[in-house]
This record gives structure tokens, sequence and C-alpha cells, in this order.
């Protein structure tokens, strides 16, 4: 993004306030912290609005393949640590079939990883999108694999193929689907481009033996007319993957050099190497990684790194605040509390549905922090337990006249029992006490 002070250069210079700010220097400054829009000034020249235009263009570029709810965004990163901002555009995790399968093995090996699904902290993980491999070198087979992929699933699809012909025919069977056609390198270049301009396809680069080849393939491919390019660096080890994303994204994020601010796609192969390409992919800048096999049991801690370095830090995951039966709870089943931050609460629920008997958990807007870090922050207090017991009807819905607290905030029972009105218990420190606390409790 320009300073304001770039971006002041290429204002009209009025003083006007029709943008509604006072000066066009103090709307630069809110154009530079994307607080405002420059659609804002009538005034600008076309040629401010194209030079502006260059200069705030993420340092990554967009790019997006399939289509619909379950089309992919890769890129439009900004940052080079997750901490100075957040990351924003979470790695997609493709699975190959081989268009060597017969039909209904392609369509029962696309069900199976459309299958793979894991709940955690009330999100569902699983993979992203399937790529189809041209191994037979037949056109009739590759189209007919993809056309099977296309119909067995709604997950967005990449064409692998080094053959222009054969991708051809292939890419105009699912077009509509967008799919990203990977194979374009410096022999095929110019067709495969041609192929994926035509049919408004995004592509793929792959077989630059260095990131200076890199850049001049992308930069070929960009003077065809083709802007949604991904790069595969072709990396051959972890410590080349390392290196070659690392350069990447602090010449695109640092210096802004955008010859290579494209996503980057990683194809890990298969095996113990796949997955730890897959996890270095996910802390280091990879935007799309292809598996060409990978186990259930492979692809969960790769699903739970990504969600994890993939959250905002600002904000933690959150769950809705409000009451809840657990166990079946009716009547006269006693109320436990916590609060609205993801892993406390599944933590805690957790532990009711493990002890079996029924209870109502009443969650607490903390804006998503946990317990002792909501208490010491003064987001779970006596009143606000008494205003979460209030707006959920919680006695009323309940019939309890329990309330069971966290042992860790034991301090404010008392208070807590003189608003609430109700009977309170101080309950376990720990969520796993939960179980044993809940079958003593008379
Ligand atoms: Fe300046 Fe345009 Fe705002 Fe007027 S509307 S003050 S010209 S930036």
């Amino acid at each position: 993004m320009p300073t304001a002070i770039e971006i002041f250069k290429h204002l009209p210079k009025k003083n006007c306030g029709k943008c509604n700010y006072p000066t066009c220097l103090a709307f630069a400054m809110q154009l530079a912290n994307s607080k405002a829009k420059l659609e804002d000034c009538p005034f600008v020249s076309e040629e401010g609005k194209a030079a502006l235009a260059a200069s705030s263009a993420p340092p990554i570029r967009l790019v997006r393949f399939g289509s619909g709810q379950r089309a992919i965004e890769m890129g439009d990163e900004t940052e080079i640590y997750r901490h100075e901002k957040k990351f924003f555009h979470p790695t997609a995790f493709a699975v190959a079939v081989s268009d060597q399968l017969p039909k209904d093995e392609v369509r029962g090996r696309v069900e199976a990883i459309r299958s793979v699904r894991f709940e955690r902290v009330g999100q569902t993980l699983g993979f992203d999108s399937i790529a189809v491999k041209d191994d037979s070198g037949d056109p009739s087979k590759f189209a007919s694999a993809v056309e099977e992929a296309a119909s067995a699933c709604d997950l967005p699809l990449v064409l692998v193929s080094s053959s222009p012909e054969r991708m051809k025919v292939a890419a105009s069977k699912v077009a509509a689907r967008r799919p990203l056609l990977y194979g374009a390198d410096q022999r095929n270049l110019a067709e495969m481009a041609s192929v994926a301009r035509t049919l408004g396809c995004p592509m793929a680069l792959t077989g630059a033996k260095d990131l200076n080849e890199m850049a001049d393939l992308a930069a070929k491919a960009k003077a065809t007319g083709l802007e949604d390019l991904v790069l595969d660096l072709g990396s051959k080890s972890l410590k080349d993957q390392l290196e070659g994303c690392s350069k990447v994204r602090k010449l695109s994020v640092k210096k802004l050099f955008r010859g290579l601010g494209y996503p980057i796609l990683v194809d890990a192969g298969k095996g113990e190497e796949a997955v730890l390409k897959g996890m270095l992919a996910v802390m280091k800048y990879g935007s799309l990684v292809i598996f060409d096999d990978i186990s259930e049991a492979q692809a969960l801690p790769l699903f739970v790194l990504r969600q994890n370095i993939y959250t905002d830090p600002q904000v933690p995951i959150q769950v809705k605040p409000g009451l809840y039966p657990v166990n079946g709870a009716k009547e006269g089943a006693p109320i436990l509390f916590t609060t609205n931050f993801s892993l406390t609460y599944f933590t805690v629920l957790a532990d009711i549905e493990k002890s079996k008997v029924p209870a109502w958990l009443l969650v607490v807007d903390s804006e998503g922090l946990s317990v002792m870090t909501a208490f010491s922050a003064g987001k779970l207090t006596p009143e606000i337990v008494v205003k979460a017991l209030e707006s959920s009807a919680a006695k009323e819905r309940s019939g309890s006249e329990v309330l069971v607290m966290p042992g860790m905030v034991s301090r404010m029972s008392g208070k807590l029992q003189e608003l609430s009105g109700m009977r309170v218990v101080v309950g376990p420190k720990e969520s796993s006490g939960i179980p044993k606390f809940l079958k003593n409790l008379s």
C-alpha cells in the first residue's frame, strides 16, 4: 500500500471536502490506512486512478479457482509473520486422482476424499480440492476422469497435464467450474496460456530451475494477457521449499516485486515427506498443496495446524453465547457456566458429555477470552454472568436453582450468589474434573 504522501501526489488538491474529509491530505491519510475509498473523491483523474491502482495492488495477487461457495481464494497476503496482522487465505489441500483409474474408481476415490471430515472447535476440517492427473497420455481418458471427478463432487478441480492439447479437451468439459490448469512451462507456455485465456481459467507455472527463470516465465505468461497465475517452485527438498517460498514472500511483500507476486503451489507427492512438505507450506507461504496420497491420520494434524495458523491472533475463535442443554437436560438439571472462548467451551462441553449427567451449559460472552483471562480482564464478573442468565432466560428455561461456576474464579462466588439469587456451587478448577464432580453433585 502506498504511503499517504505518495497517494496525495495523485489527488486533485482542491481541498473541497466532498470526500467527507476537510483536505486532500486528510483523505490521503485515510486511504493509506484503508479507512476510505478512492471513489469517494469525484475529481481524481484517470491517470491518477491508474497510478494508485497499480501501486495499491496487493503484493501477492489474489487468485481464485473453483466456483460457487466452494471456490478457493489464494494469495492476497500482506504479511511475513502472522503476528504482524494475520494471514488471510488458508493453504488449500488437494488430493490427486489418476486418470489411469477406471471410471468407477475415480468416482470412489473422489467421494472418499470428499468424505474426510473432522469437527474441531466448531469448525469442519477437510480437503478442499481434487487434482486430476493426466498420467495416461490419452486425451479421452483424461477428459473422462476430469468429468467423472467433477460430477462426483463440488470441490474445485486442479487439472494436471503438460500437454496443451489434452488440457484443452479436458478443461473445456469443466470450464464453468473454473479449474486451475497446472502444467505450463517454458516449452508449452504459449499454447497452455492460450487454453487458459480462452476458457477463463487460472494457470499454474512449473519447471523453472530457479526464481529468475520463474520470474521470466511469469512475465511471459503475463505478456499473453494472463493475470491469474500460480507458481510451482519445484522444490526438491524441504530446505529448498523453505528457502524458495520465503524468498518469494519477502520479495513480494517487502520489496513489492510483482514479478513473483503470485500464490505458491507445492506438489508434495506422497509419504512422510509429503506430510512434512504440507506442514511447511502451511507455516511458510504455500497457498495450495497437492498430495498424491494421504491418509486421514496424516491429514488431521495438517488440518489442525492450518486452523491454528490461519486464525486471527487478535480475534479468538468464539462460540455463540447462550444456554445449551447437554445430555438431554430437562427441568431441574444444574446450570454450569463458562466463557465463549471456543477451546474452553468445547473442552467443558466434552467433559459434561463424558459425565452422562444431564446439565445446562451457560456460555457467557467474554469476548472470546478464556475463564482466567476474562476474569483478570474484567470480562467475567458476577454482573456479566447474571446478565447472561437473564438474556438467555436460563432460570425459566432450566427450572434450576443450582449454578455451578468454574473453580478457577471461586473468588466471585459470594457476589454471584447474592446477585443471581441461585445456589452457587464452586465446581472443579480443571474441566477434566467435571465428570466426577457432576456425578457427585446432589
Ligand atoms: Fe481533495 Fe477530492 Fe477530497 Fe476534494 S473530494 S478534498 S479534491 S480528495
